[in-house]
C-alpha cells in the first residue's frame, strides 16, 4: 500500500496491548498468532505492546489486522469475532482507563440512564481524543446518540462496500451494557469512511431493548 499522503496516526502502546489481549481472549493464542502472521505483524507474536502510553501504533496495524481476521475466517465469522473482540476490549479498557475517567464513581453510577449514556459518551469520545490520534465527535438527538468516528484507525486505508468497524461497534456495545447495568441497545454502524462516507457513524438507541 502506498504510503504517498498518508500521513501517520497513533494508538498508545496500551490501546494496541488491550486490542490484542481481548483478541487472543476470543481467538485464543493460536488464532491471535495467525491473524499477526496474515497481516505481516509477526514481531507482536508474544510481544504485546508494553503497558504505557508512548504513541507508537500505527493506525494501518489496526486496520491490517481487521483485515486479517476478515481474511482468515470469511467476512461474516470475522465480523462476529471483531464484535466479541470489541466487547472484550472495553472490560480490558475500563480496567485500565475507567478510575482515571471517574467512571467507576458511585457518583456516576447513581446517575438516571440517560444522564449516564450522555456523560458516558461524552467522557469516552474524550478518552480517545485525548489519548489517541482518533477524533470522535458526539451527536444527540431525542432517541439517538450519534458516535461519529472522523479519524478511525480501524477501516484506515480499506476500501469496502459495506461497513466495517464492527470492533468499534462491539467496544460501545460493552460501554452500553455496563453503563446501564445490564441492558442491551441497538447498535449500528451506519457510515463507514472505508465505504467513502465523511466518518465512520454508530449510531446508539437511547432506548434500551426489551
Ligand atoms: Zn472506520
Amino acid at each position: 500500500m502506498s504510503e504517498l499522503g498518508s500521513q501517520s496516526y497513533y494508538y498508545p502502546n496500551k490501546m494496541g496491548r488491550i486490542i490484542l489481549l481481548a483478541m487472543e481472549e476470543v481467538l485464543g493464542r493460536n488464532g491471535i498468532n495467525a491473524v499477526l502472521n496474515t497481516a505481516n505483524l509477526s514481531h507482536f507474536i508474544n510481544h504485546y505492546p508494553p503497558n504505557n502510553l508512548d504513541m507508537k501504533i500505527v493506525f494501518g496495524d489496526l486496520s491490517r489486522i481487521m483485515t486479517a481476521l476478515e481474511d482468515l475466517y470469511g467476512p461474516r465469522g470475522g465480523r462476529g469475532l471483531e464484535l466479541r473482540s470489541g466487547r472484550a476490549c472495553f472490560k480490558y479498557g475500563l480496567r485500565e482507563f475507567g478510575p482515571l475517567l471517574g467512571l467507576t464513581d458511585a457518583a456516576f453510577r447513581l446517575l438516571p440512564l440517560n444522564e449516564k449514556l450522555r456523560n458516558g459518551a461524552t467522557i469516552f469520545a474524550e478518552t480517545f481524543n485525548r489519548f489517541t490520534d482518533q477524533r470522535v465527535r458526539v451527536e444527540e438527538n431525542e432517541t439517538q446518540i450519534l458516535w461519529h468516528i472522523d479519524r478511525c484507525p480501524i477501516c484506515w486505508e480499506r476500501s469496502s462496500t459495506d461497513t466495517v468497524c464492527h470492533l468499534a461497534v462491539g467496544i460501545l456495545q460493552e460501554a452500553l451494557t455496563w453503563v446501564s447495568g445490564g441492558r442491551h441497545f441497538c447498535v449500528e454502524e451506519t457510515g463507514c469512511i472505508a465505504r467513502g462516507d465523511q466518518s465512520c457513524t454508530i449510531v446508539i438507541d437511547k432506548q434500551p431493548l426489551e
